[in-house]
């Protein structure tokens, strides 16, 4: 497995460098709208820690990740009153991998409807505002 590469793109949104639309950050943690949706709401949760996946993280990344995964998967659950929720996870390219910073992919998902295509088109900003603000909303209680 290669190192880690601090050139990408989330890295560069964790560095402030490129923008995101932000859902929920605290010291460790940074979730935004992912910008190729494969279900309306979809969002990614990133640690702020450097690994490029699961596979090299260090256990208290994940142990610090995934109550905040948790979280915002039950806010994200009433936010959009979605029938349930897909938490995925890729590793290495073979995987379906695309960008090497660990990052879990939380996709409401509808009765009847079915994802769209893994990194497919992109959403517009404004709807992706949108659906971060009601994420927001539901968390601030
Ligand atoms: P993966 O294939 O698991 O590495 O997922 C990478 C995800 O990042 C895909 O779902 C992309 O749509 C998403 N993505 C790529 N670039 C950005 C970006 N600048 N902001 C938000 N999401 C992104």
């Amino acid at each position: 497995m290669s190192a880690y590469d601090d050139s990408n793109i989330f890295a560069k949104i964790l560095r402030g460098e490129i923008p995101s639309t932000k859902v929920y950050e605290d010291t460790d943690t940074l979730a935004f709208m992912d910008v190729m949706p494969q279900s309306p709401g979809h969002f990614l949760v990133v640690p702020k820690a450097p690994s490029r996946n699961l596979l090299d993280a260090a256990p208290q990344t994940l142990a610090t990740l995934f109550p905040v995964v948790q979280k915002l998967a039950h806010a994200a659950k009433e936010a959009f009153a979605a029938d349930g929720i897909f938490v995925a996870q890729l590793n290495e390219a073979p995987a379906g991998q695309t960008v090497f910073h660990l990052h879990v992919h939380v996709i409401p998902r509808y009765d009847g409807i079915a994802l769209k295509p893994h990194a497919g088109g992109m959403e517009s900003a404004e709807i992706l505002a949108a659906q971060a603000d009601k994420i927001r909303a539901v968390l601030a209680g």
